[in-house]
């Protein structure tokens, strides 16, 4: 997603875009190996998908038309957490929801049409050229040079151009991290219908925040069923072991939905150790012609739904940097790194404030603030959490700022810590296990 997201911007403004990637791209939406976390639970953000839909208007459309399942995350979302069901309200956005691979798919095809745009598969980058202070090209397997006027690493969380810049005499960048040590295991079901379930997506959370389940709707009549769990409590990939760590969560939704579905795909795990920051931004001996982008620059915490949102921003900080410049030295890369650094800056700080919250996680100081700022704003929190429970002011604004629709300052707004200070009285106290897949 990053680096199609990238080639869309540099489609405006260059003759040419190719895109490398060593895989074999499929024609149609099939699961690859370069990107094993499609096989777990994707959501796109409120704001992502508002911005994919104005680059590409119809999308949403062509999606609900591939299987996708519209969901008003406010209406159709059952979302427990915080102790008790959220309650329903309106939201004021609808996310077509799909399996990764089918959203990825339907954007690739739109920006692989875009003049001068082509995918180059079965194309793996080993390492960079350089002409005094600039890249200049990207050695491919195969002992073949692609020279390039500009250079765009999305390879990732575990990007290799990281260590190549070193080796070629350039700073590498710092990176913050905050350690989370999340295990997800995921399994895809068949969704067979079934009238007393009266939401589209599940979502159950343990009081603190350390396991969490989803099921969620995708085409074909399929469910993806995904567990996760914080530090080191991950779900077990055997069938009993998934099934109860499913069990253990305070509602049974998620777990009923796992025992009346037929498996379709075996339980797959995945790990991911912390949320990774490279401040690029505060590079100082920054190549010419050579950019990170995507996951490569920040990988957060997927639980909070953030990555592919990331790629898009980054891609319309990239769109509005090129407005602005004739060449690609390494001021203008400078200008991108600090002009992605503003959306990248507000994920993080709602990502990582939200797992610095757990004791277990560790992270610098001043990763989301002072240690009281953190405590203040987790206490907070849980009234809001709580108010939630019973106002449908807080639940619906709680869900636009989640989803970037709205800017987090409105936590904070009078009139809606007034609405959390009187709604969080009322709130239901800490709830047993909610009764039989009903939800809210
Ligand atoms: C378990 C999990 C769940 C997630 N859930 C969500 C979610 O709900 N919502 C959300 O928005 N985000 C989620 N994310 C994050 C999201 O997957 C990424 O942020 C998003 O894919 C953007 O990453 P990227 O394109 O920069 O890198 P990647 O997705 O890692 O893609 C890297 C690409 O580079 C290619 N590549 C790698 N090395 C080379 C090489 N040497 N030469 C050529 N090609 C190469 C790979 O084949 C791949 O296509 C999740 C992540 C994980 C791990």
């Amino acid at each position: 997603m990053g680096g199609i997201c990238a080639a869309r911007a540099l489609a405006k403004h260059f003759d040419e875009v190719v895109v490398l990637d060593r895989d074999e791209i499929p024609e149609t939406p099939d699961d690859r190996r370069g990107v094993p976390q499609a096989r777990h639970y994707h959501t796109m953000l409120g704001l992502g998908q508002r911005t994919l839909e104005g680059w590409f208007p119809g999308l949403g459309d062509a999606l609900l038309a591939d299987g996708a399942v519209r969901v008003n995350h406010g209406r159709d979302g059952y979302a427990f957490v915080g102790g008790a069901p959220r309650i329903r309200c309106e939201s004021s956005f609808d996310v077509p929801t799909c399996s990764r691979t089918l959203l990825e798919h339907h954007v690739r095809r739109r920006i692989a049409s875009m003049p001068g745009v082509s995918i180059r598969p079965r194309t793996t980058a080993v390492g960079l050229s350089k002409q005094g202070g600039r890249i200049t090209g990207v050695k491919v397997e195969g002992d073949a040079l692609l020279e390039a006027d500009l250079i765009v690493d999305a390879t990732g969380r575990a990007s290799r151009a990281v260590r190549w810049l070193p080796e070629l005499g350039f700073e590498t960048p710092e990176a913050e991290e905050v350690t989370v040590h999340v295990g997800y295991a995921s399994r895809v079901v068949r969704r067979v219908e079934n009238e007393r379930r009266d939401f589209r997506l599940a979502m159950v959370g343990t009081d603190p925040p350390q396991r969490l389940g989803v099921a969620s709707p995708m085409e074909g009549s399929r469910w993806i069923v995904t567990l996760v769990g914080y530090h080191g409590d991950h779900p077990p990939a055997d069938e009993q072991g998934f099934f109860d760590f499913a069990r253990s969560l305070p509602s049974p939704v998620v777990a009923d939905v796992l025992a009346e579905s037929e498996p379709l795909s075996d339980i797959v795990a995945h790990r991911m150790p912390s949320s990774q920051w490279r401040r690029v931004d505060r590079m100082k001996q920054i190549p010419d012609g050579f950019l990170l982008f995507g996951d490569s620059i920040c990988s957060l915490n997927p639980v909070y739904g953030q990555g592919m949102t990331s790629a898009v921003l980054q891609s319309d900080a990239l769109e509005a940097t090129l407005g602005g410049v004739s060449g690609t030295d390494a001021a203008f890369v400078q200008a991108f790194y600090r002009r992605a650094a503003k959306p990248i800056a507000m994920l993080w700080q709602m990502a990582t404030g939200g797992d610095l919250t757990l004791p277990q996680t560790k992270g610098p100081k001043g990763a989301s603030g002072s240690n009281f700022a953190t405590r203040l704003l987790s206490a907070y929190m849980r009234r809001v959490m709580g108010a939630g429970q019973v106002s449908e002011m807080v639940a619906s604004r709680t869900l636009e700022i989640t989803h970037l629709l709205r800017s987090p300052a409105g936590l904070v707004s009078p009139g809606m810590v007034w609405e959390v200070l009187a709604a969080s009285r009322r709130a239901r106290p800490a709830a047993p296990r909610a009764s039989g897949g009903q939800a809210g």
